[in-house]
């Protein structure tokens, strides 16, 4: 289902103004940015406004029987496209349907809207199929194309596309547009929470829904008592059974990159402020080239864990856990 939603995130509002000022719309869209940053929420309110009957100041006005049927999930001429499982392919049977669904007429006699998320998903026997639609486009049809990695898409599709790339608030809007979203959440956790985000707001909000905040503490303290000699490896990889692997992957490629900018003197504190103190200290103590080895490797596991390779989390984590508190050996 598509996000309930009528009005884009309050930063990319110039850009919805911009778009829905214009008189004739593009057959094909395709909104690019980062994870969380807000491209599924401007192309669901998109999607609203194509739809409705009487947009009301630029944006779908949820009255109407169209945005009644959209708001119930069932507005039979608003096709939404994703793969089955999230990390899966689109598959070629899918966009077929696709296919189907644009050369029927619309059956509330106004304009039919397929949204495709995410559009790299497709394998390119689906991405072919696609390319037959974007080349012949019907009227009153469209396509919202979603992306984090655009450049993953056959140029053809691309190329038929009206692109919009669609950025990050700036830090502080980003910063008092979390802390305006409820939730005890002190200013330092919401800054705390868009740093693990990468800067992107829904992100972070998703992140503070799934209580990365305690996870975070958890791993934290146990990197310290690490260091410290207190657990041993092997025991605090069980220990974090529950915490995402994503994030666990995510939160070491941002203390590797701070040590190695700590160690070269090109920043005088490390951007994690909890780790501030840790990662202080093992730049003064460790070596560079274990240092790159070790982010090698780390890089290396990451791009594993992303394709789904089949990896045994415990072990690959007990070994991550012993290179990292060997980083501060001698040799
Ligand atoms: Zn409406």
């Amino acid at each position: 289902m598509l996000d309930l939603v009528s009005r884009p995130a309050p930063w990319h509002q110039p850009i919805w103004q911009q778009l829905t000022a214009q008189q004739d719309f593009a057959h094909a869209y395709l909104f690019s940015g980062q994870p969380g940053g807000g491209k599924r929420r401007f192309a669901s309110a998109f999607a609203a406004f194509l739809m409705c009957d009487a947009p009301e100041h630029g944006f779908a006005c949820d009255q109407c029987r169209s945005c009644h049927l959209r708001l119930a999930g069932s507005h039979p001429d608003l096709l939404l496209l994703e793969p089955e499982e999230e990390g899966k392919a689109i598959r070629v049977d899918a966009v077929r349907q696709l296919v189907d669904f644009i050369s029927q007429t619309a059956q509330q006699g106004g304009r039919k809207v397929v949204v495709l998320q995410p559009a790299e998903a497709m394998n390119v026997n689906a991405a072919n199929a696609l390319l037959k639609s974007l080349e012949e486009p019907s009227a009153q049809t469209y396509l919202l194309l979603i992306s984090d990695q655009p450049s993953r898409l056959l140029p053809t599709v691309r190329s038929r596309c009206r692109v919009q790339p669609l950025g990050l608030p700036a830090g502080t809007e980003a910063l008092a547009w979390l802390t305006e979203q409820g939730g005890e959440r002190s200013r330092e956790e919401c800054a705390l929470l868009l740093q693990m985000a990468g800067g992107a707001p829904l992100l972070a909000l998703t992140l503070a829904q799934q209580d990365a905040l305690a996870q975070r503490e958890k791993v934290v303290e146990g990197i310290k008592a690490l260091l410290k000699g207190q657990v041993a490896p092997s025991r605090l990889a069980e220990q974090w059974n529950a915490v995402p692997i994503e994030l666990l992957l995510d939160w070491f490629c941002a203390w590797t990159l701070d040590l190695l900018k700590l160690q070269q003197g090109a920043v005088e504190h490390a951007t994690s402020a909890d780790m501030e103190k840790v990662l202080g200290y093992m730049a003064q103590k460790l070596e560079v080239q274990r240092l790159l080895a070790w982010q090698d490797w780390l890089l290396e596991h990451r791009r594993l864990f992303a394709s789904k390779a089949n990896l045994n989390r415990v072990l690959f984590l007990e070994k991550a856990l012993v290179q990292w508190k060997n980083l501060l050996q001698r040799r």
